[in-house]
């Protein structure tokens, strides 16, 4: 697809530039001035106005599309009870860096968590599944109503949902939208995201806009300071490059049905819904009333919309001459450029049409489709020119005044795309302009009109393009490794894998995937790649050794082309060459039963607990291996005597015991004897005494009596 992609880039340059000079031939426009595509076809009668008053409460239901975040909570349902208390539960939830919200005494079990904002939920279910205590994992569903936007004049706005409706006197074809209803179902917008609108300027006041127009944080209205210092005074809502002031106000009514269609506030109960129910667009005027405007005015309006921090720039305005300063200025935009085709229904290919026809890579060219998918007889078009269509007939939109009307042109859909545009902003803020521009191209629903006519032949699909940035522009993520994080014993013959959640190629960093001892010395591997899988083969490892495998960001590629974004980078430790053994001797004269929760923490890494338990005669030992742990692990051992009396001492030990050929020691243990159960609880030394004994990479505990109860 990427190729077939390049390859029509080529051509478009190819041809592009073919008609550039081409056009030098052909005179469009002496004047060297711009005109708006809009016949406004409707007159004030046609006008439908759904508002004839402005309640106060208009922003009453602003925040509805945050109902449909994700919250990333999940409920765990272990085997056992309490599982506040148990360290399984407690090793579980660091896995994921869960936190536990609540805990449910009438579910056996239950706890709700929450898993960071990074991760995948179903990583999360994975984890927690995988595990042989947890019943099961599942999201905590955040429910929400359908995503139709309760807008009354929706049912106009066949652009968005065409179900066949008729519209203004016409009916379509269902379908024949570009899918908006499933598309917010993904997202609805971002207030971070910023669409500049170089028109007529916008009604600043209209209440179907308002909430959704960007303001300038950096300045102070009317005090006349240039407060943050980019030239302009006073530039609170924008600029009027054509007047040359601060109120970039519409006196023409153009801008404002393009804003409306780009981001009208959606689901606010009034008017209608922009293809962005939520966005930030800047109002830059730089056509008069009577839609004209000139090069200069259109340059410093897109230095400013750069400066400014525009992430898109819609441009549905037209004519002139090639003009190389604007073609710079557009080529060194870090915005979008969404560019209205015109309406001459002319072949842009053979006479261009400035901006769409500029050649920079940024620019995205638009042709108008009618309400059953043809491309519109004012459209204009060009096989390598032209790259999609959106809908541009009866496009009813905001007009000044809180009212509302039709527009017609290929401005409304050079609108459509910059709203998508943005939409796919919103969801994935980090995808550059070129990324965006082939998501949209590479996901139209293709129409047999537009097959030869323009580049893509297709109109632009929302819904399509915003799965495709789920799916398809999603960075490969690194779902579990083998060994695990933190494992410790590990074999020294053990082969590394690294599980995607995709099949992965190498990145440019390949080769610096590294695999380092506990000294950070790089020791010496083999890399692989099988399917989803990388293989890590060390040469040698040493015998309990923390070892840190690096996987800098860029060394692992999805078959997309996307790189592994961000570096990962985790820790295991080999087995140990010995044992660690705890002895147990009753030297009482009733027989015990014990048990032993050892929390374990090897060198560098996480805590592990083993619980071992048993039962002694009086005058027997016993021994138990708690593993093989290098030197410098630190054992704590909470030990629980049952006799009459259940008692509980806290043992804390250093394993300083793991050198060879280490002779018999002594070693003086302060415990706290802890009545456990029933009520209060007591803590004090009570005894110092000489009990354990550390033999050559052991530990010996011999228990001189039973414990007694303790007095208060
Ligand atoms: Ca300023
Ligand atoms: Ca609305």
């Amino acid at each position: 697809m990427i190729k077939r992609f390049i390859l029509l880039l080529i051509l478009l340059s190819i041809l592009g530039i073919c008609g550039t000079v081409s056009a030098t031939n052909i005179d469009i426009d002496d004047s060297q001035k711009y005109h708006l595509f809009e016949n406004t076809i409707q007159t004030s009668d046609n006008d439908i106005t759904l508002e004839t008053s402005i309640s106060n409460n208009s922003n009453d239901n602003k925040n509805f599309s945050s109902t449909k975040s994700t919250n990333n909570e999940l409920f765990v349902r272990f085997r056992f009870e309490n599982p506040s208390s148990s360290p399984i539960a407690l090793n579980l939830h660091a896995q994921v860096n869960a936190t536990v919200l609540n805990d449910y005494t009438e579910i056996s079990g239950l706890q709700l968590v929450k898993i960071p904002e990074n991760m995948y939920l179903i990583d999360a279910i994975n984890i927690y599944s995988q595990s042989s205590h947890v019943l099961y994992a599942e999201p905590n569903n955040a429910y929400q109503i359908s995503l139709i936007p309760n807008d009354p004049g929706f049912n106009n706005q066949w652009g968005l949902y065409n179900n066949g409706q008729i519209v203004y006197g016409l009916w379509g074809t269902a379908g024949s939208d570009i899918n908006a209803i499933n598309a917010w179902d993904i997202t609805t917008g971002s207030s971070n995201v910023i669409i500049a609108v170089l028109d007529t300027g916008i009604d600043l006041n209209h209440v179907d806009l308002r909430g959704n127009l960007w303001i300038n944080r950096g300045e102070i209205l009317n005090d006349g300071i240039d407060n943050d210092g980019n030239g302009y005074i006073d530039d609170y809502y924008g600029w009027d490059f054509y007047n040359n002031d601060n109120d970039p106000s519409d006196d023409n009514g153009h801008g404002t049905g393009v804003a409306g269609v780009i981001a009208a506030f959606g689901n606010n109960s009034r008017g209608i819904t922009g293809v962005m129910w939520n966005a930030q667009i800047m109002a830059l005027k730089f056509l008069d009333k009577n839609g004209y405007g000139t090069d200069e005015d259109a340059l410093r309006a897109i230095l400013y919309a750069n400066k400014m921090g525009a992430h898109i720039i819609n441009n549905s305005w037209n004519g002139g001459n090639y003009s190389k300063v604007l073609k710079d200025a557009i080529s060194k935009s870090n915005a979008l450029i969404v560019c209205a085709a015109g309406n001459n229904g002319m072949n842009n290919d053979i006479f261009p049409d400035y901006p769409a026809s500029y050649t920079s890579s940024n620019i995205i060219s638009v042709a108008a489709t009618d309400m059953e998918d043809y491309i519109t007889y004012f459209s204009n078009y060009g096989i390598s020119s032209v790259d999609v269509a959106a809908p541009g007939i009866n496009i009813y939109t905001t007009r000044p005044g809180n009212r509302y009307g039709y527009f017609t042109g290929t401005s409304m859909s050079a609108a459509f795309v910059s709203g998508l545009a943005g939409l796919i902003k919103s969801l994935r803020p980090d995808l550059t302009n070129i990324q965006i521009k082939n998501t949209i191209m590479n996901n139209v629903d293709v129409k047999s009109s537009l097959i030869g006519k323009i580049l893509t032949g297709g109109r632009i699909n929302a819904y399509k393009s915003l799965i495709n940035v789920i799916t398809i522009l999603r960075h490969p993520r690194i779902l579990s490794t083998d060994p695990a994080k933190e494992e410790v014993g590990v074999p020294l013959n053990k082969v590394i894998k690294i599980y995607f959640n995709e099949n992965i190629t190498k990145g440019i960093n390949f080769k610096y995937i590294t695999l380092n001892n506990a000294k950070g010395k790089s020791i010496k591997i083999q890399r692989s790649i099988n399917g989803n899988i990388l293989i890590i083969i060390a040469s040698k490892l040493d015998y309990g050794t923390k070892y840190t495998l690096n996987i800098p960001a860029g060394s692992i590629r999805n078959v997309h082309g996307n790189y592994l974004r961000s570096k990962y980078s985790y820790s295991f430790c080999t087995v140990s060459k010995y044992s660690t053994f705890l002895k147990v001797q009753n030297r009482g004269s009733s027989s015990i039963h014990f048990i032993y929760y050892a929390a374990i923490t090897q060198p560098g890494m996480k805590t592990i607990y083993k619980r071992l338990s048993g039962t002694l005669n009086p005058g027997r030992t016993t021994s138990i291996n708690i593993g093989k742990h290098p030197l410098g692990t630190k054992i704590l051992l909470s030990e629980y005597i049952y006799n009459k009396n259940r008692y509980m001492r806290t043992i804390n030990i250093k394993n300083i015991f793991m050198r060879k050929k280490m002779k018999l020691l002594t070693q003086k243990i302060y415990m706290k004897w802890v009545k456990a159960s029933p009520g209060k609880i007591y803590k004090r030394p009570v005894y110092t005494y000489k009990l354990i004994q550390i033999t050559s990479y052991g530990l010996k505990i011999r228990i001189i009596s039973p414990p007694h109860r303790l007095r208060n």
